[in-house]
């Protein structure tokens, strides 16, 4: 069967209909009005190579060594040309046009690819394959091709030879879609997005969705009676703009809305009720209450996607701490690094052994987390240490992994006994004997994942509804991160890209010193090692950027892996080898990195930027550059940067400017201890440790000024990145993104948007 019309297909079909196709035949099964569509089965993709004799041809051409780049390019170009240039088979051709003359008069299509996930583990990679909008009858069955061709990209041989699956057992559907010319559409939510409460509520706007969803116009609010259908509430708002598709092109451009219909209602109630009953239907087929795309054209409603509410809970930011057991007797105190609190039995864990004891929901009680712990930290439900600050190991994963943490007790490992039943607050900083009450449990705890996925939608009219979108800001808010492990946690946190990969932590995790392991296992392990860090992250973000970091971490922290005897005994490691220093005084190890970092470009990734850390002035950074074109990567054509961690090189910007990056990062960890000659480790003087002291504010200003006459970015990613007095200088004084840590995010986000609002308010006053 070449062609599968919607209402053929249901949810089982993956195999000849691919996930999506699936998906949509299950919707309009279950009496959805998706619009019409059909299906380019995995059958004709198999059909088309087969009697045009190319099967054998094909997947000879991609039967490469998938770490050759060389060899993987033009594995991908001759896959691609083959597919492009081979003309089709007679009847698959009259099939597919045949189908597409049944929707009657030519209309746009979206040609999607729908691959058939169930060969791929990873359904997100699936969803990699392109997508064509406002396609006609005469690109019909190139784009179908361009479909089908997509699955021979680098990235997507490079792959299923990783993960061992075989070229030839992968197939491909497309799904070819009507495209709805909406006189009216917006997003409708099928239960009140911040009460839960049984309100239907939905927001309109004239023309096609575009102008709602990405928030460029303010539409009507409605909010209705689920049960009953009652209209409680109608805001009517003035729009200026609409989106509507262009009829020569098919494209999608803004225009202005005649000035009659402006402060036009948008919705009727026989319009509103339909809604409704869409709004009833889609939440009662998926479970749960849903975020819909909704569109009106000729008077018929359309549901053209559908996804779960996701609002934060704001008590999961710490807001409703308690105080754990209250009755319980408090056994030690540090930092609160990681937000929630959870009740569990202590589990004592020394360096490297006692690891394999921690079984889930244990709380781990260390001295001090090590990257070989990160395992065991998945499963833990808190950690508690004694050493460390907010930036140490400890912290920054615990809060990436979303687990709550107390860390710097300094007794922790000596008062906690193993088997003690104890309520950690990571919020507060306290460890209390004993468990704490359920609804104590409940407000603070934070389990990672809880923020779900807010990143698909735009913000609409927020404060009408009550609910808490992902806040549009002109100020990008990215999100660090540390380990492969948190990118997709990251990634759901909605954030606009990666800031900071710091790739130390999985260096680290190797057990092994840079020089050790290249020695112990070669260049090509030590290379592939970064390419599989770094492209978990770059994979769960595609296509927002992730700015790689190459190699900072201090003598003293290599000096505690295999091979660390080799390491330079240093008075202050901070102030010693690592960063850029290190890693242009050993090429060998940091030409690698820069290596992993092409290799991903050519495999795809193009969201991947290096970063380089703690250098001093220009010459480290034309340094780092001519060792990035040693390696073959063009740092005119790939995007680029250094950290700004050192007073040297805030006060060197121009020159650094003049070198060609196209962003810089605060990193106010450092910074500050340069700045203030206050060793960020060191609890002695860590009262003195402040980084909005006017000092490090005032370089900081001062580099977002000669950044933004040099149209170079400028970022922070350091930890002050989540305070809000940073944010309000920042965002005023004009930096381009900021990048916290990922429990931070959504809180930064409100805070910019707050402070964006304001300066607007202020230059119209
Ligand atoms: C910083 O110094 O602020 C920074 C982000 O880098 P790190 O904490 O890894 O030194
Ligand atoms: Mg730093």
């Amino acid at each position: 069967m070449p062609v599968a019309w919607l209402n053929a297909v249901s949810g089982s079909d993956i195999d000849t209909a691919g996930g999506k196709g699936a998906s949509l035949g299950e919707l309009r099964g279950a009496g959805l009005p998706v619009p019409s569509a059909f299906i380019v089965t995995a059958d004709t993709y198999r059909t088309f190579i087969d009697e045009a004799g190319i099967t054998k041809e094909l997947f000879e051409a991609v039967d490469v060594d998938s770490e050759d780049s060389t060899a993987l390019a033009s594995a991908e170009q001759h896959a691609r040309e083959l597919i492009m240039n081979t003309e089709w088979p007679d009847s698959v051709r009259e099939t597919i046009l045949d189908a597409y003359a049944d929707f009657g008069d030519d209309p746009f299509v979206a040609v999607r690819s729908s691959a058939t996930a169930e060969d791929l583990p990873d359904a997100s990679f699936a969803g990699q394959q392109e997508t064509f909008l406002n396609v006609d009858r005469e690109a019909l069955l190139d784009q179908i091709k361009r479909c089908w061709g997509s699955l021979f990209t680098q990235r997507a041989i490079y792959y299923r030879d990783e993960q061992g699956f075989d070229h030839e057992n992968v197939d491909i559907a497309v799904v070819v879609q009507r495209m709805v010319d909406a006189d009216k559409s917006g997003v409708m939510f099928t239960s009140h997005p911040s009460t839960g409460d049984s309100e239907i509520v939905v927001e309109g706007a004239w023309g096609l969705g575009e102008a709602v969803v990405s928030g460029s116009v303010s539409p009507d609010n409605y909010i209705i009676d689920k049960e009953s259908g009652e209209i409680e509430d109608v805001t009517v708002t003035t729009k200026k703009i609409k989106c509507v598709r262009d009829a020569a092109t098919g494209e999608t451009v803004e225009k202005a809305v005649e000035t009659e219909q402006r402060d036009e209602r948008v919705l009727d109630e026989d319009e509103l009720d339909e809604l409704r009953k869409v709004g009833r239907l889609v939440e009662d087929h998926y479970g749960d209450p849903q975020d819909v795309e909704w569109a009106i054209a000729d008077g018929d409603v359309y549901m053209l996607q559908s996804r779960p509410i996701t609002t934060i809970d704001e008590s999961t930011n710490g807001a409703a701490s308690t105080d754990g057991d209250s009755d319980g007797e408090l056994l030690v105190s540090g930092l609160g690094a990681s937000p929630g609190t959870v009740s569990g039995r202590v589990r004592s864990v020394g360096k490297l052994d006692h690891l394999d004891a921690v079984t889930d929901g244990d709380i781990i009680v260390a001295e001090m987390t090590t990257p070989d712990m990160v395992p065991a930290m998945k499963r833990a439900s808190a950690i508690v240490t004694d050493e460390g600050g907010m930036t140490s190991h400890a912290a920054i994963i615990s809060r990436e992994l979303g687990v709550p943490a107390v860390i710097g007790t300094e007794s922790a490992t000596a008062t906690l006994a193993d088997d003690q039943y104890v309520t950690v607050d990571g919020d507060k900083g306290t460890v209390v004997d004993g468990a704490a009450t359920e609804a104590e449990l409940s407000n603070g705890q934070s389990p990672a994942g809880e923020t779900g996925d807010p990143g698909s939608s735009g913000e609409t009219t927020a404060s009408d509804t009550g609910r808490v979108p992902k806040p549009m800001t002109a100020t990008e808010v990215k999100v660090n991160v540390s380990i492969p492990e948190a990118a997709e946690r990251a990634a759901a946190s909605g954030a606009d890209g990666v800031g900071l990969l710091r790739i130390e932590h999985m260096v680290l995790s190797l057990g092994k010193t840079p020089e050790k392991y290249i020695a112990d296992h070669g260049d090509r392990a030590f290379r592939q090692e970064i390419i599989d860090g770094i492209r978990t992250v770059a994979e769960e973000f595609y296509p927002r950027p992730v700015r790689a970091r190459t190699l900072d971490a201090p003598s003293d922290e290599f000096r505690q892996l295999a091979g660390g005897e080799d390491e330079p005994t240093e008075h202050n490691p901070m102030l010693g080898y690592r960063g850029i220093r290190r890693s242009l005084d050993k090429p060998a190890a940091f030409e690698l990195q820069l290596e992993a970092v092409r290799r991903l470009h050519e495999m795809g990734y193009d969201n991947v930027e290096l970063m380089f850390p703690l250098v001093t002035d220009a010459e480290d950074v034309l340094r780092a550059k001519s060792h990035m074109q040693n390696v073959g990567i063009d740092p005119d054509k790939r995007r680029w940067g250094v950290m700004i961690e050192t007073p040297a090189s805030a006060l060197s910007i121009e020159e650094i400017a003049d070198a060609g990056v196209d962003f810089v990062s605060f990193g106010t960890n450092d910074l500050t201890q340069y700045t203030l000659a206050v060793d960020r480790n060191n609890s002695n003087v860590a009262d003195r440790y402040d980084e909005l002291h006017p000092a490090v504010r005032t370089l900081m200003t001062d580099v977002i000024e000669t950044c933004r006459a040099n149209d170079v970015d400028t970022s922070i990613c350091g930890q002050a990145a989540s305070k809000p007095a940073m944010v309000q200088a920042l965002v005023n004084a004009g930096i381009t993104s900021l990048s916290p840590n990922v429990d931070a995010v959504r809180d930064v986000q409100q805070e910019v948007k707050r402070v964006e609002q304001k300066l607007l308010v202020d230059t119209i006053r």
